[in-house]
């Protein structure tokens, strides 16, 4: 009911989030004692960021000829499911059917779910013929041509077989940590009653990030076992230990999402990233990684997509309301490693660090239920039409001068080439610069009032693009 009266209120509520508030991950540092030399060079450290303004200023153009409905992609398809040889062997754990929108009691210890009871859910024992759906197949478009409804299978994860028309939360261990100080990473897992494709949920990979957190929550415990076809695993909180901290980073300062696919025998961060690829990533169809901005910068609710791949490309499209910004990404994030082992796989960037944001948060809801509606894995029972995503090509505008910046515009606001956005005031001269649109566009990302450096990126304009396929 409640997912139900989310999307009641969806049309008007987001509008409404395209104002709310986000940022990106660049953080500025060490500005030395007076910044009022003009001339004196300013240190400024870029610490590693986010899907901003590096990765989106890096990629490759979008391709216009992209028709995603065209050209397969030689993608890896993922390892394939084991289910039929686990099945053979009997051996694993059968995860205990808990209806995740019951409140967990605090003292519930094991994760790991290790009972043997399958609780009261009906086990589909027909193993017909493999009613998995790969990637390639339905999954990565956008193709719920009423598809013949097949009961599910089993599912296995982590060792544990979750049964078909039930919902469990498991516990990843990346094996980094003192063994008797080991601390599960929670994973809830929903498999559905029906066949269809696996789409899997990450959020908090940077410990700071918070709204992806709750979009999880949200997501995973709306759903009903009984009526979902395929199954949706949510890794609400991946960086459990920056989490706690407050920090975007792991304990030893590396940034996990530069680590992917990651390796068994690399640096701690390798080796979480291998874990996470090889026990999760891999056993998913598609997959939404959930992101925030980081410091001093805000950002309309968006995808990071390679628009390049006709399989994200399509995928996109199942979005509703978003904007989609082209990024191709950089080596080591968890979106690119994805793509590259075959994973349908964009980023959704939603607000700003350290903050619960109800806006960016419903904004994220729903866009991903109607994804799942698009995927053909749940039916909604009020559709408001198509999805509408909006692609933006766009570019950075940066600062020239150090200074204060002040900017003219909101978040969102529809700007014409030469007009003025914001001003940089020198605090020591009064000079003011000016910051002038390079396009006609959108302001889809902007610094917050602050002190900046020359070549701060300020202002993210983004300029409509064609829909892909059309
Ligand atoms: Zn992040």
């Amino acid at each position: 009911m409640l997912l139900h009266w989310h999307y009641t209120l969806t049309p008007l509520r987001l509008f409404a989030c395209t104002v709310a508030l986000g940022l990106p991950c660049l953080a500025v540092a060490e500005t030395s004692s007076t910044n009022a030399e003009k001339n004196e060079e300013t240190r400024v450290a870029v610490l590693a960021e986010d899907e901003n303004v590096e990765d989106v200023e890096r990629s490759q153009p979008r391709r216009k000829d992209t028709d995603p409905t065209a050209s397969a992609t030689n993608s890896t398809q993922p390892a394939t499911d084991t289910e039929s040889s686990d099945a053979k062997t009997g051996a694993k754990k059968v995860a205990p059917n808990i209806d995740l929108k019951e409140v967990a009691s605090p003292h519930e210890p094991e994760l790991k779910a290790d009972s043997a009871a399958p609780a009261e859910s009906e086990v589909a024992t027909t193993p017909a013929e493999d009613s998995e759906i790969r990637p390639g197949e339905e999954t990565s478009g956008m193709v719920p041509m009423e598809p013949a409804i097949q009961p599910a299978k089993s599912f296995t994860l982590l060792d544990t077989e979750i049964l078909p028309g039930t919902s469990t939360r498991l516990a990843w261990s990346p094996g980094i940590q003192i063994a008797g100080l080991s601390q599960p990473t929670p994973v809830l897992v929903v498999n559905g009653a029906n066949a269809g494709p696996t789409l899997c949920l990450t959020g908090a990979i940077h410990g700071d990030e918070l709204n992806g957190i709750e979009i999880i929550r949200r997501t995973m415990y709306d759903l009903d076992p009984e009526k979902l076809s395929g199954r949706v695993v949510g890794i609400p909180i991946v960086n459990l230990p920056g989490f706690q901290q407050g920090s975007r980073y792991l304990p030893d300062r590396r940034d996990l999402n530069r680590h992917f696919p990651g390796s068994p025998d690399g640096s701690l961060a390798d080796r979480i990233a291998h874990s996470l690829f090889e026990n999760i990533i891999r056993r998913c169809n598609m997959l939404v990684d959930i992101h925030t901005g980081s410091l001093k910068r805000t950002n309309l609710p968006q995808l990071r997509a390679d628009m390049n791949n006709p399989d994200v490309a399509t995928f996109t499209q199942g979005f509703d309301r978003m904007a989609v910004v082209h990024s191709s990404g950089s080596p080591g994030m968890l979106r690119s490693a994805a793509v590259e082992a075959g994973i349908t796989t964009v980023t959704l960037e939603a607000g700003e660090s350290h903050r619960i944001q109800e806006h960016q948060i419903e904004a994220g809801v729903n866009s991903l239920t109607s994804l799942m509606e698009r995927q053909g894995m749940i039916s909604r029972m009020f559709v408001w039409g198509d999805p509408e995503p909006v692609y933006y090509d766009s570019d950075w505008i940066r600062a020239q001068h150090g200074g204060i910046l002040f900017s003219e515009v909101d978040l969102g606001a529809r700007v014409s080439e030469g007009e003025i956005l914001g001003y940089v005031a020198d605090p020591i001269t009064n000079a003011q610069y000016p910051i002038r649109s390079s396009s006609n566009g959108r302001i889809i990302g902007m610094a917050v009032d602050q002190v900046v450096m020359a070549g701060f990126a300020a202002y993210h304009i983004g300029t409509e693009a064609e829909v892909p396929g059309e």
